[in-house]
């Protein structure tokens, strides 16, 4: 099949408007829709500068690709979990790119740069691993990107976004919904401005960009995955766009167009109410009365308790 707009082969066909498109036209269209979304949520403002979290995987990768391309000025965060194999791959998938691409990468190690081991505190508390991890992952993602005084970047695409928000709303998670937002403000000097610039690039897509463009991503997942609930969520939404293709789009657009106002975005997604102060110990915000919850996890492997 050849691109419906120049003669090269096709690596993409989108069934609702019959159009195929050729590997360079597909970046086009991605770089369209992320520019889209930086304008529509005021992502970005002129000069700022980006710090990409980066797994490994395709979303992510694409995404720092795509944002150097556009001109912005980048440097990826990868975080090493010391989730044994699956994260020595995740990281020479990252390093990998950064080096072919001459980009700074920074490499944050829970284990060895902050003590903690998440697995085993997951135990210890009787915790899931993902809500530890959950709470190590936005820690160290937020304080990264205050001390390198950069916007926050992460790659959430529109399936999972779509999933997310289906998700919540299916179990009315009314908190969760309010503080949904595809940018998040800084309202405080602890706390990093945050954006999803591929919340209307598909999986599909991404994955197609990626094989198109030599991009090598981590393909398995994380061993301690527990998104089962959500993984049922997205396989209905796949159906349902597989029937219905732009339905996904249409529903992340029209949920963010719709409740705008609703939200309480503008308190940095924040719940109303919360009040939150520096940490004792590391001086970033928290609810809690004492230390913050990654400050209370590390204490867990130095008191020896
Ligand atoms: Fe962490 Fe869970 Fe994601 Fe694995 S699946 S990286 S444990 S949040
Ligand atoms: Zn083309
Ligand atoms: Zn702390």
């Amino acid at each position: 099949m050849k691109c419906s707009r120049c003669h090269e082969e096709a690596v993409i066909y989108y069934p609702q408007s019959r159009q195929a498109l050729c590997a360079e036209h597909l970046k086009e269209y991605i770089e369209r829709k992320v520019k889209r979304a930086i304008e529509r949520f005021k992502m970005l403002k002129r000069g700022e500068k980006v710090l990409v979290a980066v797994s490994g995987g395709k979303d992510s990768l694409m995404l720092w690709e795509i944002l150097v391309d556009m001109g912005y000025d980048t440097e990826g965060l990868y975080i090493d979990l010391g989730l044994g194999e699956y994260s020595k791959s995740s990281e020479e998938y990252s390093r990998g790119f950064a080096e072919e691409r001459d980009l700074t990468l920074r490499i944050v190690r829970v284990k060895e740069d902050h003590g903690i081991d998440i697995v085993a505190a997951a135990k210890r508390l009787r915790r899931p691993t993902c809500s530890v991890c959950g709470t190590v992952k936005r820690y160290i993602m937020n304080r990264e990107a205050v001390e390198a005084g950069r916007v926050l970047a992460t790659g959430h695409n529109m399936d999972d976004e779509a999933s997310t928000l289906l998700g919540n709303l299916l179990t009315w998670n009314g908190e969760q919904l309010l503080r949904a937002s595809p940018s998040l403000p800084s309202t405080h000097p602890k706390l990093a401005r945050r954006i999803k610039p591929l919340i209307y690039v598909s999986e599909r897509e991404s994955a197609t960009y990626c094989f198109s463009h030599g991009i090598k991503y981590i393909i398995p997942e994380c061993p301690y995955s527990e998104g089962a609930r959500l993984s049922v969520v997205k396989e209905a939404l796949s159906k349902i766009e597989d029937r219905s293709p732009g339905s996904l789009l249409n529903f992340v657009d029209g949920f963010y167009r719709k409740s705008e106002g609703i939200l309480c975005r503008r308190n940095g997604g924040i719940k109303e109410g919360v009040e939150l102060k520096p940490c004792p110990l590391c001086g970033y915000l928290t609810s809690s009365s004492g230390p913050c919850a990654f400050c209370r996890l590390k204490s867990l492997f130095s008191s020896g308790e």
